[in-house]
């Protein structure tokens, strides 16, 4: 058990001061004093939390933690994300994915890399599938793999507008729509279609004809990466404006090729009236992020960091948005839209993932399914072949 007293506290909604008390995974007590009696009780770690703020855990949809890449060739296959990478920012649940590559990437790998995570401490799920279409299952079909698989709860990253995408038609996407709603439906999972925007001319064209040619409801589909370039950010400006969803990447940062600032970008959809509950944000760590010339040919390769997530969060705090909303894309937001049941808040009966946060907003703990996971600004949980020294 942990005790955490006396601490500023938003779930994401501001309450003020309280005592938290969680036992095993859950949060079991948020009130104004929690008093543990003083004899036969068992042993609980009290942590003074008076110039601490707490917040929920963050809920980063969109990571590879299988390592992802391989544009540049076998050598730029990026490397598998090691617990505390996750952890150290404040990430206590992740969805992982395959990417670009569903060759030397598979579900099996993917699924078993989120398993270890999950013994190590972590929250994982996983999207099925890869950028490909028809896309790399476990069981016969995308439904099949969500409604048996307990980690699969919806098909992703599909790319579409990408030179590396398998150019998807509108129907081919339909259908893998309509397989991830269905298999969500009979599972009680999100059943989404988590769909990578490329830079390609089409933009988010084609999920404007999902939405004019099917009875798909906005709640299946998901598109990421919408602040990589103007005219995609303005084209779902306009899908979120008619009721869609959008993600916005976090380790995407103006770079020269016209993208945009993920703090802008949620600035701007809060302005266009959207709600923040439309908006996630995720960090695409541990996938590559090549940039390639008109020419398709690679100039420039990089790996997405698990810390993009808390950065943009400190900026968007920089940037005057309260904290209360700010934090709803990175919690709340996901939780509701990927039915995770009992996360992305910090309410009683809740999952026990929190984050305290210091006075310039930088983690000092974080505790992962009631276990403290990192104390006084180090990691003390390791992955099984992390270097603890
Ligand atoms: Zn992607």
């Amino acid at each position: 058990m942990i005790l955490i007293k006396n601490i500023d506290t938003y779930t994401p909604e501001h309450i003020g001061k309280k005592d938290i008390l969680t036992t095993f995974d859950k949060i079991a007590y948020i009130s104004e004093k929690v008093d543990l009696p003083s004899s036969n009780f068992p042993e609980t770690e009290i942590i003074d939390g008076s110039k601490l703020k707490a917040i929920p855990g963050i809920i980063d949809l969109h990571v590879h933690i299988t390592g992802g890449g391989g544009e540049g060739g076998f050598t730029s296959r990026a490397p598998e994300l090691m617990l505390t990478q996750l952890t150290t920012n404040g990430v206590t649940t992740c969805i992982g994915l395959l990417g670009t590559d569903g060759i030397t990437r598979s579900m099996g790998n993917l699924i078993a890399k989120a398993r270890s995570l999950e013994l190590e401490g972590l929250n994982t799920y996983v999207w099925t599938g890869s950028y490909k279409v028809p896309t790399r299952t476990i069981t016969d079909s995308v439904r099949g793999d969500i409604i048996l698989v307990d980690k699969i709860i919806g098909v992703g990253e599909i790319a579409i507008s990408d030179h590396r995408s398998s150019q998807p038609s509108d129907q081919d996407l339909i259908h893998l729509a309509t397989e991830a709603r269905l298999g969500g439906m009979l599972s009680g999972k999100c059943g989404i279609l988590h769909v990578h925007v490329g830079d390609g001319k089409n933009g988010i064209n084609p999920l404007f004809y999902i939405r004019k040619n099917s009875e798909i409801p906005f709640s299946n589909i998901l598109p990421t990466h919408i602040n990589r370039n103007s005219l995609v950010f303005k084209q779902a400006i306009e899908y979120a404006m008619d009721g869609g969803f959008v993600d916005i990447t976090t380790s995407i940062r103006p770079e020269g090729n016209d993208e945009v600032h993920p703090v802008d970008a949620f600035q701007e959809l809060l302005k266009h009236n959207i709600s923040p509950y439309q908006i996630t944000m995720s960090s695409d760590s541990g996938g590559s992020s090549p940039i390639f010339d008109k020419n398709g040919n690679l100039t420039k390769f990089g790996v997405g960091s698990p810390s993009s997530n808390i950065e943009i969060l400190q900026s968007c705090i920089k940037a005057e948005i309260p904290m209360e909303l700010a934090l709803i894309p990175f919690t709340s937001s996901p939780a509701k839209l990927l039915k995770l049941n009992g996360k992305g808040n910090l309410i009683e009966g809740a999952s026990s993932d929190i984050i305290l946060l210091d006075e310039n907003l930088k983690i000092h703990s974080v505790i992962c399914k009631g276990k403290l996971m990192v104390h006084n600004y180090k990691p003390i949980v390791f992955g099984a072949f992390e270097n603890n020294n």
